[in-house]
């Protein structure tokens, strides 16, 4: 390899607009790409996500190293020649809090209670650190998410630099792994007398811009706690959501915040007796409704309820079949602009299945059951005096 020159978005993470120039562009697999004589886009790696912007007004949508090269991905074409390249600044920003962020957390959670930071994930949402620790408690938490305030208030420098390999033998760096074959020189990340780690991503130049890190809960897992955190404006921003839907919570339950959990508690209670009391009733109501189509005169009777559900006509069917002898009974009903029937029979009227079957087609419908009820949806009820008939001519 020879002299090599560092991309703009390493040396100038700052940087928003860049002059440069296409010096190849093409398309892979119907998407078309430039590579730039230099960028300040950042391509994905070290789990920062790639950066997005515009390339002469076209949109960049993915940034990524491949054959040493970097490719900007672009939602159309760009010719080769001089470029305007921005950067879409906010969400590099909302990266480099979230990533600078971590390299905080990580250095505070292992040099001031001995958790070490064995994985890291950028989120849309949230972000998270996968700790070796079996298990962290709110307390754990609390003193984490201070300590790290902590060195945030001391407005600490975080500096990059590249070492070589030699020198970075000799250096006390956290992570000491390195690709295999690496060759060159290491690109090394320091928060002043905090942490000292291997990084190639973007940093904010303080770690007073990191503004919070937020601590939002924890999960286990592998033997290890996962804590999710959001950083910087991030945390701003979901402390405005949670602020605004607690806002409606307040108004929807009529209680005051530290009430919301009881009232919406005592609400879903209240629900649970309802829908009891409502099925006791609607039990009833099916008992009385079968008792007076057993008591009505002749082989068939009808009865059309409304608002009520499939639900409950199969139930007056069955109650009504049960005693039903050499009768049938058609139940209707409509609630919600929905049509429902059940045909329930006695055994001495005949196979309940079948003739359930005519009655829907008669209906317009379909259905299906078992034993002496068969249920199912109706396009209309024109047909039930069709439906009725049909079931009055049929031999006993
Ligand atoms: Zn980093």
């Amino acid at each position: 390899m020879g002299e090599e020159r560092l991309p703009a978005y390493e040396l100038e993470p700052y940087r928003t607009s860049l002059a440069t120039t296409v010096v190849e562009a093409g398309v892979e697999a119907g998407k078309p790409f430039a590579v730039l004589e230099d960028t300040i886009l950042y391509p994905e790696g070290g789990g920062q996500p790639p950066d997005r912007g515009t390339l002469n007004g076209v949109a960049v949508l993915d940034v990524q190293k491949k054959d040493g090269a970097i490719r900007h991905v672009l939602a159309a074409p760009v010719g080769p020649g001089p470029a305007d390249l921005c950067l879409d600044w906010e969400r590099r920003f909302d990266h480099m809090q979230q990533h600078t962020g971590q390299h905080l957390l990580s250095a505070v959670a292992q040099d001031r209670f001995r958790w070490e930071t064995t994985a890291f994930h950028l989120g849309p949402e949230v972000s998270d650190v996968e700790l070796a620790a079996a298990s962290l408690s709110a307390a754990d938490l609390a003193r984490l998410e201070e300590a790290v305030a902590a060195e945030i208030r001391a407005a600490r420098p975080v500096v990059p630099r590249r070492v070589s390999l030699e020198e970075f033998r000799a250096l006390p760096v956290r992570t000491r792994g390195l690709p295999e074959g690496f060759s060159g020189d290491v690109r090394l990340v320091e928060i002043a007398g905090v942490d000292l780690n291997t990084c190639g991503g973007t940093h904010l130049a303080n770690t007073a811009e990191i503004e919070v890190v937020a601590l939002l809960s924890t999960e286990s897992l592998r033997g290890g706690t996962r804590v999710f955190f959001a950083a910087g404006g991030r945390a701003r921003r979901r402390l405005k959501r949670h602020e605004g839907r607690n806002a409606a919570l307040r108004v929807v339950l009529g209680a005051a915040d530290e009430a919301l959990l009881d009232a919406a508690k005592t609400r879903l209670e209240q629900l649970s007796e309802v829908q009891k009391k409502l099925r006791r009733a609607e039990d009833s109501l099916a008992e009385a409704a079968a008792e007076a189509l057993l008591a009505a005169e002749g082989r068939v009777a009808h009865t059309h309820r409304d608002g009520h559900d499939m639900a409950f006509v199969q139930t007056v069917a069955r109650r009504f079949a049960e005693k039903a002898g050499a009768r049938a009974a058609l139940v209707t009903a409509t609630a919600g602009g929905q049509h429902v029937f059940a045909l329930g029979a006695g055994e001495a009227f005949g196979d309940v299945q079948s003739l359930g079957r005519e009655i829907a087609a008669l209906l317009g419908g379909k259905g299906g059951g078992s034993g002496r009820v068969f249920q199912g949806k109706a396009a209309g009820l024109d047909g039930v005096p069709r439906a009725l008939a049909h079931l009055e001519g049929r031999e006993p």
